[in-house]
């Protein structure tokens, strides 16, 4: 594999991630059951972002997940899943105010989702604080 084919984590600044194992996260993610009733489109509005609790407490943006979903930019998915993706409530404001009808709180569950099937540092650290609790 060329120095090319790596991709640096954006996080730690210290890891890399080839890009067949991003186009591999994406895929997973794209071809989850649901994705095609959470994603319809995007204004780009920022009404999401607006209304979302953790937006107000966290830097976090529904708006720029959806973004990152439906331009397909690989590296920038990866990189709200190393952190980001867990810092939402769950509380679905997003999906009830969505001029599309999207619902950027249930592509996070299917991020969520598909960070734990790959076992990600971020999955693995929010599941043991969990335990923990
Ligand atoms: S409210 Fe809907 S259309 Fe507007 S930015 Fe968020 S996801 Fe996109
Ligand atoms: S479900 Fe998540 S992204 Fe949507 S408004 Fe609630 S905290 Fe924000």
């Amino acid at each position: 594999m060329t120095a090319a084919m790596l991709i640096g984590d954006p996080v730690s600044g210290t890891q890399t991630v080839a890009r067949e194992k991003l186009e591999e996260i994406f895929e997973d993610v794209r071809s989850h059951p649901l994705y095609d009733h959470e994603l319809y489109g995007c204004l780009n509005c920022g009404i999401c972002t607006a209304t979302c609790p953790s937006a107000y407490y966290y830097d976090y943006s529904p708006r720029e997940i959806v973004q990152l979903l439906l331009t397909e930019n690989l590296e920038g998915v990866y990189d709200v899943m190393q952190e980001k993706i867990w810092a939402c409530a769950q509380c679905y404001t997003c999906a009830a105010r969505c001029p599309f009808h999207n619902s950027p709180g249930g592509l996070v569950m299917i991020l969520r989702e598909t960070a734990i099937k790959h076992g990600m540092q971020s999955a693995k650290d929010v599941l043991s604080r969990s335990r923990a609790c």
